[in-house]
């Protein structure tokens, strides 16, 4: 599951954007300007960003040329603009594609994909997290013949830790994870099911994987191999 970052400053468009592609099934973060966007690259862990270029403050392109010094985050700019000139600038500041309004959610879909796999930020999908092949395309936790029978929700929170590597991911995160609607459940549910994941993903030596970060969240104790 990738974490994308919506960069847009008109509500609604960035909303619908933001809701295309929870639907298909990334983590997404929503930004109103550049300094917001700052702040979750701070404080998440980002796939990809898709950056409006028309925004308040600092504008997109300056952004994009900030981003690619720092970072080698996926990087798909939205404009207005469709003359060659707008689109050759953006894709020698190193965005990784580029898409002219309105966006078709579909299109845009494919193009993230397609970013993924170019750049080879496509995580290999299977992992070894301890004695553990975490598969995570089919979903399966399995060490030989044995699978460590996860539930949706464990399977995504331990997926999201995953895609940390051993950074620490926000309970606030996580619950986003397991819930549309985080209102309707609360933290605490959180914390049960890291603890039944421990319980589950328990290592003959006893050590745990997930490690607790208190007041704040949890981490992976290592990263994971690629299998
Ligand atoms: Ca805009």
């Amino acid at each position: 599951m990738y974490s994308v970052a919506v960069v847009e400053d008109e509500d609604l468009a960035r909303k619908a954007i933001a809701l295309s592609l929870r639907e298909a099934g990334y983590t997404v973060h929503e930004a109103s300007d550049v300094l917001v966007c700052r702040a979750l690259l701070r404080q998440t862990s980002l796939d990809l960003i898709v950056l409006d270029l028309g925004l308040p403050g600092m504008d997109g392109l300056s952004f994009a040329r900030e981003l690619r010094r720092e970072s080698d985050i996926g990087l798909i700019i939205v404009t207005r603009r469709s003359d060659p000139e707008g689109r050759v600038a953006a894709l020698d500041l190193g965005a990784d594609d580029y898409l002219v309004k309105p966006v078709h959610y579909g299109e845009l879909a494919a193009r993230i994909r397609s970013v993924m796999r170019r750049s080879g930020r496509e995580r290999g999908r299977r992992k070894i997290l301890g004695r553990w092949i975490v598969d995570l395309e089919a979903r399966t936790v399995s060490k030989g013949a044995e699978s460590a029978g996860l539930t949706r929700g464990e399977f995504d929170i331990l997926a999201r830790l995953i895609q940390a590597q051993a950074k620490i991911v926000s309970r606030q995160e996580l619950l986003s994870v397991i819930s549309r609607s985080p209102q309707e459940a609360d933290l605490r549910s959180v914390d049960v099911l890291v603890s039944r994941l421990r319980r589950k993903l328990n290592q003959l030596d006893g050590d745990s994987l997930i490690a607790t970060a208190p007041g704040f969240g949890y981490r992976l104790v290592a990263a994971p191999e690629r299998s």
